[in-house]
């Protein structure tokens, strides 16, 4: 479960667009120099559904350098959103509906997708908008 935030969402009179990995809402435009994480390797945007009322969010998830996995040669590599699927867990804590806070969420698809190289970000639209998750039409 996400923290709710209400200490800043009731200073702000604008809805958040955007909910970073820790479910911290977020304004304006996203890019992934926003994340919180200032080393991540990757960061995507991805929509995602309450399992419970199917409410749409846009959230951060990031890939830091010491996100490794086992390669298929035995040998760690860096991990990569392009070949594990992206899951936020619980939305954000927003009262979506009654149960909300403790649903966990399907992933929709990645909005934006971005790698670094270097210290440029360079997007990655051709691993954008594949379905992840079958959400369910209620
Ligand atoms: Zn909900």
């Amino acid at each position: 479960v996400h923290h709710s935030y209400e200490d800043i969402l009731d200073r702000v009179s604008e809805p958040p667009t955007w909910w970073d990995c820790n479910g911290t809402p977020r304004f304006g435009e996203f890019s992934p120099d926003k994340s919180p994480n200032i080393y991540a390797r990757e960061v995507i945007l991805l929509e995602i559904a309450c399992q419970g009322c199917l409410t749409r969010f846009r959230v951060e998830l990031n890939i830091g350098p010491y996100d490794l996995v086992k390669g298929q040669d035995g040998g760690m590599e860096f991990d990569s959103f392009a070949t594990t699927t992206p899951f936020y867990g619980d939305p954000p804590n927003t009262g979506c509906c009654p149960s909300g806070p403790t649903m966990s969420s399907y992933s929709s698809h990645i909005v934006e997708f971005w790698r670094r190289a270097d210290w440029n970000w360079n997007r990655r639209s051709d691993l954008e908008g594949i379905q992840i998750d079958e959400i369910p039409d209620r």
